[in-house]
């Protein structure tokens, strides 16, 4: 097992095919470059080996990550988080995972207009098949800077969260592929607050827009909704992927420590109160609004109606209403899932 993740995950051997190199047949829950692939069905056996010098840098911290995740320390520390269970509504140990009753935030910079509801993610209708995840690691001056052993902490728990995602679908059909940006930028932290009768909407892209778009400006793209999209379709076409998101991670100041803004997520590193050992499971659940998935917690303000995601169902596990609410990643910190939300995450159903 990696991880916590109640999973059997190896390092798919490469295999010779027609002339060139592949991964072994098999269900593939993380793909790095063209060498690392992380799948299904190891059974104890000893990691395949790799020419680990040839390794690109996504190869090389795909495989760190993975090797962190199986190492005795970090499945201690999984074993011992911080809050495992409580609801990601609590008032009282730890603050909540959304301000303000929004899963996902209006008037985020990729909504086409923001006095209609929350952009949705074009590029995100279902979790199946290939999909591309760019996580955007912001490295700014002194404190801000993400060091080495920050970074290799963000893609080990990204991981760890999509594994337990990624696992959870029926038809063993989804395949997580990486684009990994370190964005090395230099402007001051937005520590002042914002002028008075700021909107609410316009509070999140108040902390976050000076640094998202130096961030986006160092890996070559627009700033605001426009770089963010452009980014999103060219990862998404480059790894020939059936949906695309991606995510920044940063130690800036932000109104949220975690929050999905339509197609993207905003993640701070420290993750307040929660800490970076919860990053896995607030990537899964913020993952899962990218996807069309909706809180379960009562705090959030939920109902069991609605025609949430891919497959357009109701939120029945909604703890508000729910003659017989089950834990779920969407209702509080662990790694449970519901009957609704495969539904919600668009996952291929079987039978279905
Ligand atoms: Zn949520």
């Amino acid at each position: 097992m990696a991880g916590d993740v109640a999973l059997d995950e190896t390092l798919l051997p490469l295999v010779s095919a027609h002339g060139s190199l592949m991964a072994a047949s098999g269900p593939v829950l993380h793909e790095y470059g063209s060498s690392v692939r992380i799948g299904i069905g190891g059974g104890g056996r000893p990691l395949a080996a790799l020419n680990e010098e040839a390794l690109s840098d996504a190869e090389k911290s795909g495989l760190q990550a993975f090797r962190l995740r199986l190492s005795e320390p970090y499945r201690a520390r999984k074993a011992s988080r911080p809050y495992a269970d409580v609801p990601w509504g609590s008032s009282t140990a730890v603050p909540q995972l959304h301000r303000d009753r929004q899963a996902v935030i209006r008037g985020a910079p990729v909504a086409q207009d923001p006095s209609a509801a929350p952009a949705g993610a074009p590029e995100a209708k279902r979790l199946a098949g290939r999909v591309a995840v760019g996580l955007v690691i912001v490295s700014g001056p002194g404190s801000l800077a993400m060091t080495d052993a920050q970074t290799r902490k963000i893609v080990a728990e990204v991981q760890n969260g999509l594994s337990y995602l990624g696992g959870q679908a029926p038809a063993r059909d989804v395949t997580f592929v990486y684009d990994i940006q370190v964005a090395q930028i230099d402007v001051p932290d937005t520590q002042s607050a914002p002028p008075a009768g700021t909107k609410l909407d316009d509070l999140y892209e108040y902390y976050e827009r000076p640094w998202r778009d130096a961030a986006l400006a160092a890996i070559g793209q627009a700033p605001g909704g426009s770089g963010i999209r452009s980014y999103i379709r060219s990862i998404k076409a480059q790894k020939s992927a059936q949906a695309a998101y991606c995510a920044f991670f940063t130690h800036y100041t932000l109104h949220h420590f975690a929050y999905c803004s339509g197609s993207y997520l905003t993640m701070q590193y420290s993750n307040d109160g929660w800490g970076p050992e919860n990053l896995d499971r607030i990537f899964a659940h913020e993952t899962g609004h990218i996807f069309g998935a909706p809180d379960e917690y009562a705090e959030s303000g939920c109902d069991c109606g609605g025609a949430w995601g891919f497959h357009r169902r109701p939120n029945l596990n909604c703890e508000s209403c729910a003659d017989n609410s089950v834990d779920c990643i969407m209702k509080r910190n662990t790694w449970a899932m519901c009957d609704e939300t495969p539904y919600h995450l668009g996952y291929t159903m079987t039978g279905v």
